[in-house]
């Protein structure tokens, strides 16, 4: 193992570059993965590539830096951290990183088999992020000696993200509870709002199992707040985001139609990054509909000042209204 705690593909990234005859390349890569940028940037300069590192945050692989790539005139984009998302064709050619976390999984595939086993489970689903979908193997296997049955969705290979969890959906019937494998709370607690199953966390960064249901508690009640209190509302703030996977005109002027049919008021606000220190520039806005993302506003329900919705929460604020 290199001295990388994510594989970066230093050497497929190098000769895919120089492959393609790229002189100048602009990298990305999520907050957490930023730091480990240090031999794949020296490495492409010392085959002549003049490299810029993007400070920028990236939130996943609907937020394509391509155009600030082509606008600063690179002819290649290292998209690092997520595979590809969007439909449409990148601006400039783009190479997806998945980066692979590098670390051991026996010990807590173990742990999870044993924790699994204490519960009562028979079947489990099993999904995972970018980084660590090429471990779902190694869980399958651990489960299985503890007569554990466990499945991985064929269609998506097991891959989840904040906002697609079909890897879990589409096992659900046939499982008693799904795992995730993977770090934080973000994934599973997609995973959790999605299904009627229990859903754990295998964390190989704190090599622990947990469940996120008292999260999943807290998420849902302040998210029926947001749209009895958004129902009071008589002037909307309707969020287009302009990140190149999350723009959604048409979700955003049928929501603005509708309110205005049940005698509200919308503005249309148009944003890069969504967060409440933008959105309180806005006073004369009693509660914000984001049309992008749908996990900004369940992940960022409390530091919003007013209610804050997602189109599937706005859908079902105009039942109400
Ligand atoms: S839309 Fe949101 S959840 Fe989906 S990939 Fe982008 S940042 Fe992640």
């Amino acid at each position: 193992m290199s001295s990388y705690e994510y594989d970066l593909e230093v050497e497929r990234v190098v000769k895919e570059v120089k492959s393609r005859g790229a002189r100048r390349v602009l990298i990305q890569a999520p907050d957490g993965i930023k730091q480990y940028l240090k031999d794949l940037h020296e490495r492409l300069v010392r085959e002549g590539i003049a490299v810029v590192l993007s400070a920028d945050p990236c939130y996943g692989g609907c937020d394509l830096a391509d155009e600030e790539a082509a606008f600063m005139g690179a002819e290649l984009l290292i998209h690092v951290g997520h595979l590809k998302f969007i439909d449409a064709e990148e601006k400039i050619p783009t190479i997806y990183l998945p980066a692979k976390h590098l670390t051991k999984m026996s010990v807590l595939s173990a742990k999870t088999a044993e924790f699994l086993k204490a519960k009562g489970i028979k079947r489990a689903g099993l999904v995972a992020n970018a980084q660590h979908q090429g471990y779902l193997q190694d869980f399958k296997r651990a489960l299985s000696k503890v007569g554990i049955e466990a499945a991985v969705d064929e269609a998506t290979g097991g891959l989840i993200l904040g906002c697609r969890v079909a890897a879990a959906k589409n096992i659900e019937d046939g499982v008693d509870a799904v795992v995730y494998i993977g770090g934080g709370n973000f994934h599973a607690l997609g995973v959790a709002l999605a299904l009627e199953r229990k859903v754990y966390i295998a964390d190989p960064y704190r090599n622990e199992v947990r469940d996120v249901e008292g999260l999943k508690k807290k998420v849902l009640a302040r998210r029926w707040w947001s749209i009895a209190e958004a129902a009071k509302a008589k002037a909307f703030g309707i969020i287009l985001v302009t990140k190149l996977g999350q723009l959604n005109r048409e979700a955003a002027m049928r929501l603005k139609g509708a309110l205005e049919e049940r005698g509200r008021e919308v503005v249309l606000i148009a944003a890069d990054d969504v967060n409440w220190e933008r959105m309180a520039a806005f006073p004369f806005i009693e509660a914000f509909i984001v049309t992008g993302c749908p996990r900004i506003t369940l992940d960022n329900q409390e530091s919003f000042g007013k209610p804050v919705l997602n189109e599937e929460d706005a859908y079902d604020l105009l039942k109400r209204v």
